[in-house]
């Protein structure tokens, strides 16, 4: 039976339109077991978006009440919604050992830094201001407005980067994910998640004798 291993948190922020989505589906899509936290939002979905997958859209009766009741593991209000991570998923994948990805904002990445004190929290970078404004106008999901909001607001998430374990410029999407990529592999190979590696090798030296 292979050695017991604990769940990593995998926390990535960055401003709006940089590419998280993006890279998150890719890695996703190349790991089926790593999970993928689906948050809940106020915002209406996108054209693309599905229902409990992409997001649990909620009204903001229903956010407020799922607050109260202690089901969010962090909430932030976001570029004019609320946002909230569930927490029975993230017990649950902790519980069995599964890695999990939360695609969060910087507000909801130092609360969960807080309260769950582990996880390796990443920062994407934009490699400029007009590229980012170009993906935010291309991806054609947002009005002017909206986007010249979440625009507005990418300086004061820059600033926040320091606070963040890896930073990863998303230039080139390939090169991107290949560092998104290898900061996975690189956290999955951290002693901490794997405490009975060591004892469960050196047992057979004990057998041996
Ligand atoms: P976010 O989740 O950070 O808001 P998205 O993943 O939705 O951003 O990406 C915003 C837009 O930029 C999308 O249209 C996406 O296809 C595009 N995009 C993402 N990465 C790159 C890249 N490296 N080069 C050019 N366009 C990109
Ligand atoms: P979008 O509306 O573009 O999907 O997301 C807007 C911002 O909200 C992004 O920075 C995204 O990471 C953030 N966000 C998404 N889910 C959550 C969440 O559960 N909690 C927090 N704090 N932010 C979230």
């Amino acid at each position: 039976m292979p050695a017991r291993r604990l769940g990593l948190l995998l926390v990535v922020c960055a401003p709006s339109g940089t590419g998280k989505s993006t890279l998150i589906k890719r890695l996703c899509a190349e790991f089926p077991a790593l999970s993928f936290s689906v948050s809940a939002t106020t915002r209406a979905p996108r054209p693309g978006e599905t229902p409990d997958v992409d997001y649990h859209f909620l009204t903001r009766e229903t956010f407020l009440d799922w607050r109260e009741a202690g089901r969010l593991a962090e909430w932030a209000e976001v570029h004019g919604n609320f946002y909230g991570t569930p927490l029975e998923p993230v017990r649950q994948a902790l519980a069995a050992g599964r890695d999990m990805l939360f695609d969060i904002d910087i507000q909801g990445a130092a609360q969960l830094r807080q309260s769950l004190g582990s996880g390796a929290y990443v920062f994407i970078l934009p490699p400029s201001r007009s590229e980012l404004s170009r993906r935010l106008s291309g991806r054609g999901t947002d009005s002017p407005e909206v986007v010249a909001r979440r625009l507005a607001a990418a300086p004061r998430e820059i600033e926040a980067a320091p606070l963040f374990d890896y930073w990863v410029e998303n230039d080139g999407l390939e090169a991107a994910y290949e560092d998104l990529r290898a900061v996975y592999m690189a956290e999955r190979r951290r002693p901490r998640y794997h405490p009975d590696l060591l004892r469960e090798l050196l047992v057979q030296w004990e057998a041996a004798i």
